[in-house]
C-alpha cells in the first residue's frame, strides 16, 4: 500500500528522529525544495488576489491567548505555558488568529480598507498525544497556510465565494481532488461561544456561499467561535481529513474590540473569516506523496532535470548544462558515477521527470537527449531548446511534461 511515511523516507523527502521527538518531523533537502516551491506559488496566489503578508512569532504571552479565548476553550490541545518569571508566562500559539486581530488593530482602520486580508504561511503547535502522530499527518508543529480576512458584514458572503474559487484555483495546481464539501455546524455535547441568532446568521451565510456546491452539513464539527466550510480528502488508508478551511468568527472582533470607521463616521465591528487555502503544509505534503505517489509535477519536483554523462568524456559538458538549468531557474544535478543503466533505473527510482543524456555526439553538437519520466524519449535537440521546453511546462504548473501542442 502507498504511505507517505515510506515514500517519504525512500525519496529522503523528510525524516523523524525519535531525538528529536515524534510529531515533529524535519524536512530534508528534497522535501524542502518541493515544499519552498509549493510556499511560493501559494503566497503569489494570495498575492495576487489582494492578500498582504505578515510575519509574528509562533510565541505570545499568556494573556494574549485568554484574551482570544483559546486558553479558555482550547487548553487540552495546547502546549502548557511557559513560566519565565512570576509574572511572564509564554504560550506555543495553537492558532495565528490572535495575531492577526493585532495586524488589524494596528491602527484605526477605515471601511475603504476592508475587506482586509492579513495572510502568513506561519508556524503554531498542537500537543497531539504521541499515539496518533505518524510521518507529516498529524504533527505537533505545524506551518499553516493561514488567512484573516476582515470584513464588513455586508462582505461575508462574496468574500467566502472568492476564497473558494481560489481553493479551487490551487488543487488544480497542485492535483488535490477533494473527496467534498462539508458544512461543519453546531452540534451537541460541545461547547460554542455566541448567541444562537448570530450562529443562526453565519451559517445561512455559508450556506447560500456553498450555493451549487455538494456539500453535507456536520453537526457537532464547528469551530468553537463559529461555522465553517471544509474541504475534505482521503488519504490512502482511507482516512478522512480536512485540507482547505473558511470559517467565519463574530466572537473575536468583539474579544479584541475590533472596529472601523464606516462612511457615515460611524463606528462598526468587522467580520472575522478565517481561511486556509491548502490548509498545514504537513498535512498537504503527506497527501501529495501519496496521492501522486512521489511523482509531483515537474514545477515542484525536488530535482527537475538529472543530467547523465554516458562517460567520462562528457562530465564537463554536464556540468556546464546544469549551471544553464540552474542560471533558467530550474533545480538540476549532474549523476557521473556507475553504469548508465544503473543511473537511469536511480532516476527513475528518484521520481525525476527529466533526465537528459549525453553521449560524444550531444556533447561535441552542444544537443542532449531527453527522456521523461513517463517513459517518453524525445530526439537530441539543441541545449537551449531542451532548457526551454522544461521551463514551459514548469511556468505553465501544468501535470503532462510536454508542453501543449
Ligand atoms: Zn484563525
Amino acid at each position: 500500500m502507498i504511505d507517505h511515511r515510506r515514500l517519504g523516507r525512500d525519496l529522503e523527502l523528510f525524516v523523524s528522529d525519535p531525538l528529536a521527538g515524534a510529531g515533529l518531523p524535519i524536512w530534508l533537502p528534497a522535501g524542502a525544495a518541493a515544499r519552498h516551491a509549493v510556499e511560493e506559488y501559494v503566497r503569489e496566489l494570495e498575492r495576487r488576489a489582494g492578500y498582504r503578508h505578515v510575519y509574528s512569532p509562533p510565541l505570545g504571552k499568556r494573556e494574549l491567548f485568554e484574551r482570544s479565548g483559546h486558553l479558555g476553550w482550547f487548553a487540552d490541545d495546547m502546549f502548557p505555558p511557559m513560566r519565565l518569571s512570576a509574572d511572564d508566562e509564554f504560550v506555543l500559539r495553537p492558532a495565528l488568529c490572535p495575531h492577526h486581530a493585532l495586524v488589524f488593530a494596528a491602527r484605526g482602520r477605515s471601511y475603504r480598507e476592508l475587506p482586509l486580508r492579513i495572510a502568513e504561511l506561519g508556524g503554531m503547535y498542537r500537543a497531539e498525544r504521541s499515539g496518533v502522530l505518524g510521518g507529516l499527518s498529524r504533527v505537533r508543529a505545524i506551518s499553516l497556510n493561514d488567512a484573516h480576512n476582515f470584513c464588513a458584514p455586508e462582505q461575508v458572503g462574496a468574500e467566502v465565494r472568492e476564497i473558494l474559487r481560489l481553493i479551487g484555483e490551487a488543487h488544480a495546481a497542485l492535483g488535490v481532488r477533494p473527496a467534498g464539501f462539508r458544512l461543519s455546524v453546531r452540534g451537541p455535547g460541545q461547547r460554542y461561544v455566541g448567541d444562537d441568532a448570530g450562529w443562526a446568521r453565519a451559517e445561512d451565510l455559508l450556506r447560500a456561499a456553498l450555493d451549487g456546491v455538494d456539500a453535507v452539513e456536520a453537526p457537532g464539527e464547528a469551530a468553537f467561535y463559529g461555522p465553517k466550510i471544509d474541504v475534505q480528502i482521503v488519504d490512502a488508508a482511507g482516512r478522512e481529513s480536512t485540507i482547505s478551511t473558511v470559517q467565519l468568527d463574530f466572537d473575536k472582533p468583539e474579544r479584541f474590540d475590533l472596529s472601523y470607521t464606516d462612511s457615515d463616521g460611524s463606528r462598526k465591528r468587522p467580520v472575522m473569516v478565517h481561511r486556509s487555502l491548502v490548509g498545514s503544509m504537513e498535512r498537504l505534503f503527506a497527501y501529495l506523496i501519496e496521492v501522486h505517489e512521489g511523482a509531483f509535477p515537474a514545477w515542484y519536483a525536488p530535482v527537475q532535470v538529472l543530467l547523465l554523462p554516458i562517460d567520462d568524456a562528457q562530465v564537463d559538458a554536464a556540468r556546464r548544462l546544469c549551471r544553464e538549468a540552474e542560471a533558467a531557474g530550474l533545480r538540476a544535478e549532474v549523476d557521473a558515477g556507475g553504469s548508465l543503466g544503473a543511473r537511469i533505473r536511480d532516476a527513475a527510482r528518484r521520481r525525476i521527470p527529466y533526465v537528459g543524456v549525453l553521449g560524444d555526439r550531444e556533447a561535441a553538437d552542444g544537443s542532449v537527449s531527453l527522456r521523461l519520466r513517463d517513459g517518453r524519449g524525445l530526439d537530441p535537440m539543441p541545449r537551449a531548446d531542451a532548457l526551454r521546453l522544461i521551463g514551459a511546462v514548469v511556468a505553465s504548473r501544468s501535470a503532462d511534461l510536454l508542453p501543449p501542442a
